[in-house]
């Protein structure tokens, strides 16, 4: 009897790890910029199979077409026969494998690193250079159709002297050579982002979770005391803010690359459900300790960055989903996403610079853009956020200025009791309850009931062109 439970056991564990969508990444060859994928279903699939990359990413408010780094895709059948996958017809970011009835084992592609770099916009681009390699998911992982909301086993291979470190599954004690990620499903394993190599470096901060700052900067080593000290304390603000962390573990990954082709870099941050993600050239690398002072005044891109690990990641309304789609979604607050989450580091931080940024922004910008009600600048601004930053900017600060004028508002009618924080710790909890995004006819009436105060003249005043 012992003996029988025992087999059993042992081949419900098999099966178990054998019904795994199973993903690999490769990176064996220094001489090319080429990471080959293969992505294997827990059981043979029945043709017509179809496989997406992502074009749409939350946050980016942006196309990007991570379709057009994919080369030499194919579906294998069973005999192990590679068969060519079609490109769809019209361009949309899929491949179809149509041979009707026949089975696929699974399907693998190749990514060009440098063509992505070359191609896309900084914050949207995975690098390669000598010794390492950053890599955002979502550029290299796409997903076949049906399979996305099954357990993924991810494994990652490279040369046996790289080290891999992945936000999926953060620690200091990096693997070297191969690396195996588990993740509830495609979607979480395509938030992550992973560092491989000899040249980058991973440091642990004590906060409220654990905090890793994983850095790469191509020149020399930076300073990073300041980026544990500058997310430590984001973390502590935003548990007082909403009286809660959504996170049991947080990642910041550093990329400071000299450029491949010359031009201007600014410094881009993207964030992602347990990370973010800053990019730019070395000019402004960290060499030595800054001042209390100057540690203040550079925090509102981290906070920031982390804050949208609440909102929008996991309290949103309208059509922006916090996942990748192949379709990039037309958003109609933007405003709330950004510009409520660009608030919070003014509110707490009180830096004037950062309301004369918005003022400037909303008043001191292009008639044309003006002229645009707070949701056409928003729709506008869904594809072309930071293609045209005046847009980004534009429908950011208009947020801010809005939860401002309510802020204070509160302030005023209460005596200092209520704040716009009493308001963001409501929606996050009525998100967490709820589990949906809120409608647009939703929002106001939750943010009038957060404090039981009328909020709708100072709302609908901003829905307006700027005069
Ligand atoms: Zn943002």
């Amino acid at each position: 009897m012992k003996y029988s439970i025992f087999l059993f056991s042992i081949s419900f564990l098999c099966l178990n790890a054998s019904a795994q969508l199973r993903y690999t990444l490769k990176y064996q060859d220094s001489t090319s910029p080429v990471l080959k994928i293969s992505i294997e279903p827990s059981s043979p699939l029945t043709a017509p199979v179809s496989f997406i990359m992502p074009r749409s990413v939350p946050g980016t408010y942006g196309v990007t077409f991570y379709d057009r780094f994919i080369t030499n895709i194919y579906a294998i059948n069973n005999r192990g026969e590679k068969i060519a996958m079609s490109k769809n017809e019209n361009d949309a970011p899929r491949w179809i494998y149509a041979d009707s009835g026949k089975q696929i084992a699974r399907i693998e592609y190749e990514v060009n690193l440098n063509k992505i770099e070359r191609n896309a916009a900084p914050s949207d681009a995975s690098i390669i250079r000598p010794g390492f390699t950053g890599i955002l998911n979502y550029s290299v992982f796409g997903w076949i159709e049906g399979t996305e909301k099954q357990h993924v086993q991810c494994t990652i291979n490279t040369f046996d002297n790289w080290s891999i470190f992945s936000t999926n599954q953060p620690t200091t004690q990096l693997a070297k050579g191969s690396f195996e990620i588990s993740t509830e499903s495609y979607n979480v394993l395509a938030d992550g982002q992973i560092f491989m190599g000899t040249n980058f470096r991973v440091k642990e901060f004590k906060g409220v979770t654990p905090l890793f700052v994983a850095s790469y900067c191509q020149t020399e080593n930076e300073w990073l005391d300041d980026y544990g000290l500058q997310e430590t304390m984001s973390m502590k603000i935003l548990k007082d803010y909403f009286g809660e962390l959504p996170f049991q573990h947080y990642s910041v990954m550093l990329i400071k690359s000299l450029p491949l082709e010359p031009g201007n870099y600014p410094p881009f941050g993207m964030e992602h459900l347990n990370s973010s993600t800053f990019f730019g050239d070395t000019t402004s690398l960290r060499r030595s300790a800054m001042s209390l002072d100057e540690v203040k005044r550079t925090m509102p891109t981290f906070l920031h960055h982390m804050g949208h690990s609440l909102i929008p990641l996991r309290c949103y309304g309208d059509t922006y989903r916090p996942y990748v789609q192949e379709i990039p979604p037309i958003i109609n607050n933007i405003w709330f996403n950004e510009g409520f989450m660009w608030f919070l580091p003014y509110d707490e931080l009180k830096l004037p610079r950062m309301k004369t940024n918005f003022d400037n922004s909303v008043y001191n910008t292009s008639p044309e853009i003006k002229k645009l009600s707070l949701q056409q600048l928003s729709q506008a601004a869904s594809t072309m956020y930071s293609a045209d930053f005046r847009l980004g900017r534009g429908v950011y600060s208009r947020g801010a200025l809005m939860a401002i004028e309510m802020n204070n508002y509160l302030k005023e009618k209460t005596g200092g009791k209520k704040s716009m924080k009493d308001v963001f710790r409501y929606l996050y909890q009525w998100s967490k309850k709820n589990n949906r995004p809120f409608t647009m006819e939703e929002f106001p009436l939750l943010i009038n009931k957060a404090c039981n105060i009328d909020l709708s003249k100072i709302y609908k005043k901003w829905q307006l062109p700027i005069e």
